[in-house]
């Protein structure tokens, strides 16, 4: 099936691109890596009068490090970020997660910013970028404002990003000595996409690891869509130690079937392995107890 007539924009600058959204207000749609707009408007699932394509704006593609956080374009592909050297030495998980992005066209045309716009409740990024503590950089007529992913997603398919706002970065804060992160799905035989999916941070302090999850999951048949759960808590700093994890419930809970599915559950083996690795770190070496005085 062919799209609906539309018209196409090439902006040059995120100014101009908002300036496009603001002209044509509910009947433009931006367009990324149009791996799913282009799916979704050949179902005619939505009819853009306008589209407006992101492509040739420069400054928004890119793996880079700043003031202690990773800095990924809203354009950057799946694949980039998979390939992304600094991805891959100061934060794998995030090219662990691109790497199992659908297939490889999925992954060198989608772009991390078009995936959490879309919302998709089956989405990978969205689980791994809320328990890494990520937040978005938006643009619109008012200027850029800065959005958690967190309150970023609303509701499946759904943003808090108002009319005329634009994705334009992704910033991630790099976790310190002794942390690391883990993401594990099931994914859909098909598509990949997360039947369920489980991101988890952990941070080793003195007592015990203290954990940042984010969990994602399609809507299976009679099942409610979810959003990207948040949850976090303490374990003993040890592999398959027990843990406390507040807010997960709702993923854990109904619908069981999905969990079931999942087991050994994708959270206690993405907190596990980062658990492992952790834990075969070298302990800082113990303060020196002061000599006792010479008599
Ligand atoms: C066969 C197949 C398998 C897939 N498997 C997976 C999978 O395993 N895991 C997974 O996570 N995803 C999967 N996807 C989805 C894929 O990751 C998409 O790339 C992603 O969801 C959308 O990104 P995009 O760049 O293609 O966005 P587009 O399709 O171009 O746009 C999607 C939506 O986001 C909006 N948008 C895009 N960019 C911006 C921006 N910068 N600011 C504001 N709004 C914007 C558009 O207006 C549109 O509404 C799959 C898709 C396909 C077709």
């Amino acid at each position: 099936m062919y799209p609906a007539p539309f018209e196409y924009h090439v902006p040059s600058t995120v100014a101009e691109a908002v300036a496009l959204l603001g002209q044509w207000q509910d009947d433009a749609k931006l367009i990324a890596g149009s791996q799913s707009l282009v799916p979704m408007m050949k179902l005619r699932l939505v009819q853009p009068k306008h589209v407006i394509d992101l492509r040739k704006v420069p400054g928004l593609v890119g793996v880079s490090e700043s003031d202690g956080a990773l800095i990924i374009g809203a354009l950057t592909t799946h694949r980039a970020i998979e390939t992304s050297e600094i991805a891959r030495s100061r934060l794998p998980i995030l090219s662990e997660a691109a790497g199992g992005i659908g297939d490889p066209q999925v992954r060198n045309l989608g772009t991390i910013g078009g995936s959490l716009a879309h919302a998709d409740p089956a989405a990978d990024w969205p689980a791994v970028t809320v328990a890494l503590d990520a937040s978005v950089t938006v643009a619109g007529p008012r200027g850029e404002r800065t959005v958690p992913v967190e309150q970023l997603i609303s509701g499946p398919l759904t943003t808090v990003l108002e009319p005329g706002e634009i994705l334009v970065q992704v910033r991630i804060p790099l976790p310190g000595a002794r942390s690391g992160s883990a993401y594990e799905k099931l994914p859909h035989p098909a598509s990949r996409f997360a039947i369920v999916g489980v991101a988890v941070a952990v941070a080793l302090d003195g007592k015990g690891a203290v954990r940042r999850v984010g969990g994602t999951g399609a809507a299976g048949k009679g099942d409610e869509p979810r959003l990207p759960q948040v949850g976090g808590g303490r374990c003993g700093g040890r592999p398959g130690a027990p843990c406390r994890l507040h807010r997960l419930g709702r993923l854990q809970g109904p619908p069981r079937r999905r969990v079931h599915r999942a087991r050994p559950p994708p959270c206690g083996r993405a907190g596990g392995r980062e658990l492992a690795r952790l834990t075969r770190f070298p302990e800082p070496p113990a303060a020196t107890p002061p000599r006792p005085p010479a008599r």
